[in-house]
């Protein structure tokens, strides 16, 4: 069996203790053994990134761009194997894996860019014969943990920026998907990323996460996951010495709005494509559905059609539209909310079977429940699995109340022909991201990424914003 170990230091050292990672699409299938970091492993990541601190964080603009550019240059011509790599570790189907690699190598583009591009500001002093220089710079050491969902693209817009800004990084990635971020390091490394500035832990999050958090030479987090993990971090980064900067990108509730006038093709495709997508398993799905009187019963039998026409199956099919359910736990807790659905009295119009294919793994049929009401659990907490609720209102007052009514604000959608309702949706969602006619769950590369309320803490992600976390302002004030 393969087996992986972890960069620290600039080199690759195996581990005492070692977990494995099989392929959701057919249980048989052993990814490979991964490291389990021990204490003082982690201890000497943070170490080594903050020796490497000083020199990284005054290297020449032009060596950062050349790294990540070689870096994406290497990630897109292997977008394929990478893709595969993704699918078979983490059951996306085998396009998406590789719309995934490629998305992650446009990443590294565009923060190759970004290198050059960093700005400062000059202004006037309220002080005669004084003038004020704004500048940025590196935040030092960050520690980057990310979820199974995203295993390159995530670690990608993280790790990214903060290499192009002058920052050393410890990379704690999910368990579930080492080795992506396994290969995705190693390709970093082979562009050239210095000894110490980019060190890779694997691990669980509990036993290696929480060491990293405390550490006293870590000075941000950025965080991608759950909001009980997020809630731990945030507290940890306050409680520490010194506090660290702190970013938490987590779940999502998503409201699709579907309007009477809305075209009813483009409506369901933005619900498939929004709500089934990636097996459901994005922060950004549309796992509440909010259909008004006129359209409901229309939308909901053709999205029913349209869902049980879905090939579920093996990632690495082709033909597969929708992957399997990324492990056994998540699946459990997906035929849990299933269960609690039909519970609280929703009907359930189709899906949500376990389904049994050539090879075993966590097939579950896309399940919808209607007849749902905004306070029952399954349109309030985020499942994170091939389920949505769909929601009945009078009007789009009463959608608009309901999409809002939700502990989460991360995207919100409106299926619409009325651009009265669309300027108004715009304005009036409570989420960082508002999609009008497109489904809840894509998203650019180059603009900010973020939510509001339980979603999202700190500065945005992606984009040029993406410097406001990165990077600590220092304000100079000089007399002449
Ligand atoms: P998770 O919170 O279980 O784990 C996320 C990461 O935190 C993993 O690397 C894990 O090992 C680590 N971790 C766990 N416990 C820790 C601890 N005590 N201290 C430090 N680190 C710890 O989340 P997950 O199951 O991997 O991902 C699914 C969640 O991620 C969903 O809620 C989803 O909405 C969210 N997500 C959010 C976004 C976004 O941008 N808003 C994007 C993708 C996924």
């Amino acid at each position: 069996m393969a087996s992986f170990g972890n960069h620290i230091g600039g080199e690759w050292v195996s581990s005492e203790a070692f977990t494995t990672n099989i392929n959701p699409s057919d249980t048989a299938d052993v990814v490979g053994e991964f490291a389990r970091t021990s204490r003082a492993d982690v201890d000497r990541a943070i170490e080594e990134a903050a020796h490497a601190f000083p020199a990284w964080s005054r290297s020449p603009v032009q060596l950062r761009h050349d790294i990540l550019k070689r870096a994406g240059d290497e990630l897109f011509q292997r977008r394929e194997e990478m893709g595969r790599l993704l699918s078979r570790e983490e059951g996306k189907t085998l396009a998406e894996g590789v719309g995934e690699a490629t998305r992650a190598a446009q990443i590294l583009f565009y923060f190759a860019g970004e290198c050059l591009r960093l700005k400062g500001d000059l202004l006037p002093s309220v002080r005669p014969g004084v003038g004020v220089e704004i500048t940025r710079e590196p935040l030092g050491v960050i520690r980057i943990v990310t979820p199974w969902n995203f295993p390159l693209a995530i670690p990608a817009w993280k790790i990214a920026p903060a290499l192009a800004y002058g920052n050393c990084v410890v990379f704690k990635p999910a368990d579930l998907v080492p080795a992506c971020a396994h290969a995705l390091t190693e390709i970093l490394v082979r562009a050239g990323v210095p000894k110490g500035v980019l060190n890779l832990v694997m691990g669980r999050g509990s036993e290696v996460g929480q060491a990293i958090v405390s550490h006293q030479k870590v000075d941000g987090i950025s965080f991608t996951g759950s909001v009980a993990t997020g809630r731990q971090i945030a507290a940890a980064c306050v409680g520490a010495t010194p506090m660290k900067k702190v970013q938490l990108e987590m779940g999502g509730k998503n409201p699709l709005v579907v309007l009477d006038d809305a075209d009813l093709d483009g409506a369901v495709e933005c619900a498939i494509q929004g709500s089934f997508y990636s097996t459901g398993q994005r922060c950004t799905a549309s796992s509440r559905l909010i259909a008004t009187q006129a359209i409901h019963d229309r939308f909901v039998d053709a999205l029913t059609a349209r869902m049980r026409a879905l090939n579920v199956g093996d990632a690495l099919d082709p033909s597969s539209q929708i992957g399997p359910v990324v492990s056994e736990t998540q699946m459990r807790a997906d035929l849990d909310y299933i269960r609690i659905g039909k519970e609280e009295g929703a009907c359930l119009a189709t899906g949500g079977e376990p389904l049994t294919r050539e090879r075993a793994g966590f097939y579950l049929s896309p399940a919808l429940f209607t007849e749902v009401q905004n306070h029952m659990r399954i349109a309030r907490e985020e499942i994170f699995g091939p389920v949505a609720a769909v929601i009945r209102v009078r009007d789009y007052d009463e959608a608009l109340a309901i999409a809002n009514d939700t502990p989460f604000g991360l995207a919100a959608g409106l299926c619409t022909t009325s651009l009265k309702h669309a300027q108004h949706f715009k304005r009036n969602a409570q989420a960082g991201m508002v999609m009008v006619n497109l489904p809840t769950a894509g998203v650019d590369y180059h603009v900010p990424f973020g939510g509001r309320k339980e979603s999202s803490c700190g500065p945005r992600e992606q984009g040029a914003y993406a410097a406001e976390f990165y990077t600590t302002v220092k304000t100079s004030y000089v007399a002449a």
